[in-house]
């Protein structure tokens, strides 16, 4: 057993023949004696892993700081084994020393031992006392939601924040966006206690991280829905349907950002209501515009990392869709997960299980509920910022092979469809990956740009802003031919993959159609 940020690792021989373990948790006093009931927290399947003869189960449904004492328990078939001798422990309390200043900082998510998720005003309060307590962390606003809520960004680096955006596009850098959905929570959570970590902790690992790469957190892209408790803005528009369309001010604010503070790498935070699902579905940029380099690294970053820490430490990844999983993880382009592959950045989504579920059954209470969602959340960011760093080189040989790919406009365009996904490793019991989906609407040979009216790049549109503006915040070059009195968007760029989907009256969900220009 560890005691981890958050959560206990317990790990335990192998039976021969169980087919699944049960692991019991009860509250202890000092002293080792109970002083509450025995639960059931955890059920660990062999399919959780890609070491099914070493199992590792993650508890992390306690508050951070109390002592418990663990049993496992096999089972074959439905049989249950006697359970292992007990184990005792005092897991970690949240980070930060209470009596050092910055450090002590608590959200509101914490005070109240994960009852209530921490407002706006919370947000904004603890937002303001770490960037003034901590010289590594900087805190910008990037826009303000329809309801005029700001749209925070931390700048976190070591020894200091970068003091300009062209720092931080000239040096590395990872950013998560929190919580797109407002009722989703769980990773804006995760990311505000991070920020603290990431400004505070004086570990080698953070400071190797941090000297390497600028991290980026977005907490809030939609202030408004998170208020609201909705999925959408406060018009109702998914946001996650609209980055690359950008009608809404925080998703054109986002992409904003990214033009201007250019990260390599990026993970965008979830919650999954499928409670058969693994704890954390994970899934890569996978639109068949993406490049090549930029899917196979996000793949293997999914496969080659998250799959195998999460072995060791007892967290569950699979590929978003899982089981059961339906129509989910496609190819649309206004989803950030593939338009960030479109923009040749590395990265993922994360999907935390909303629910419980049969493998974690003691989260019908819901505090116990949320930590495990927020904890887990927080290992995946924490093993993202490791990736990113023992990686730093093979992901930025990835990006300029992705850039060179793209601006050489060679190979076909396609509207929709993805790369495809296998099991992994296969056979995976009881593993459902995103379906197949074949390409729809080939352009072969590619053209070389589009034309656009003086009018259909200027003029107001029925929703967002006029597509001259739209073009400028993705960072898309475009020339103004002043003589022919038209605009021309070419192809022989670095957003190579995302110009058709705007511009071309055949895409799937365009801007507006462009005329389509024949090399
Ligand atoms: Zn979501």
């Amino acid at each position: 057993m560890e005691q981890r940020d958050g959560y206990a690792s317990l790990s335990w021989d192998a039976v021969a023949g169980a087919t699944d373990y049960q692991i019991e948790r009860t509250p202890v006093a000092a002293d080792d004696a109970p002083t509450g009931p025995a639960s059931i927290v955890g059920v660990w399947r062999p399919n959780r892993t890609v070491r099914p003869d070493s199992p590792v189960f993650a508890d992390a449904g306690f508050n951070a700081g109390e002592r418990f004492q663990w049993r496992v328990r096999a089972r074959i078939e439905t049989a249950e084994q006697p359970f292992s001798a007990p184990v005792f422990g005092s897991t970690l309390p949240p980070f930060g020393d209470p009596a050092v200043p910055g450090e002590s900082l608590r959200t509101q998510w914490e005070q109240t031992e994960a009852a209530q998720f921490t407002s706006d005003t919370n947000e904004y309060a603890y937002t303001a006392a770490l960037d003034a307590a901590s010289e590594r962390v900087r805190v910008v606003r990037i826009g303000r939601t329809v309801l005029g809520r700001p749209i925070n960004m931390f700048i976190i680096g070591f020894p200091t924040a970068p003091r300009h955006v062209n720092a931080v596009a000239e040096s590395t850098s990872a950013f998560v966006n929190c919580n797109v959905h407002g009722n989703e929570p769980s990773s804006r959570e995760a990311c505000l206690i991070m920020a603290r970590e990431l400004a505070f902790a004086d570990d080698p690992r953070t400071l190797a991280i941090l000297s390497n790469t600028t991290v980026l957190l977005v907490p809030t892209i939609n202030g408004d829905g998170r208020a609201a408790n909705t999925r959408g803005n406060s018009t109702g528009q998914d946001l996650n349907r609209d980055y690359s369309l950008i009608r809404q001010p925080e998703t054109f604010s986002f992409v904003e950002m990214l033009r201007d503070y250019q990260p390599e790498t990026g993970f965008d935070g979830h919650e999954f209501g499928n409670s058969q699902a693994g704890d954390l579905p994970v899934l890569p940029p996978r639109h068949l515009n993406v490049a090549q380099s930029i899917f196979d690294k996000s793949l293997r970053m999914i496969e080659g990392w998250f799959y195998e820490t999460g072995s060791d430490d007892g967290w569950w990844y699979c590929p978003y869709g899982c089981q059961n999983g339906g129509d989910v993880g496609l190819s649309q382009e206004t989803i950030l997960r593939n338009t960030m592959g479109l923009k040749s950045m590395i990265g993922s989504l994360l999907e935390a299980r909303s629910a419980g579920g049969p493998t974690r059954p003691n989260e019908t209470n819901a505090p116990n509920n949320r930590r495990r969602k927020t904890y887990s959340a927080i290992y995946t960011y924490q093993q993202f910022l490791d990736y990113q760093l023992a990686k730093r080189q093979p992901i930025l040989e990835a990006i300029d092979e992705s850039v060179a790919f793209q601006t050489s406009n060679t190979g076909p365009i396609v509207f929709r469809g993805s790369r495809p996904i296998p099991a992994h490793p296969a056979p995976h019991p009881g593993e459902a990956p995103p379906p197949e989906e074949p390409p729809e609407g080939v352009l072969d040979p590619p053209p070389c740009g589009y034309r656009l009216t003086e009018q259909q790049f200027s003029a107001p549109q029925p929703e967002g802003r006029p597509v001259g503006d739209r073009l400028t915040a993705h960072g898309i070059k475009f020339a103004h031919r002043t003589g022919r009195g038209d605009y021309f968007v070419p192809m022989d760029q670095a957003q190579r993959g995302l110009i058709p989907l705007l511009l071309d009256g055949e895409a799937a969900e365009p801007i507006l159609p462009a005329e389509r220009v024949a090399c």
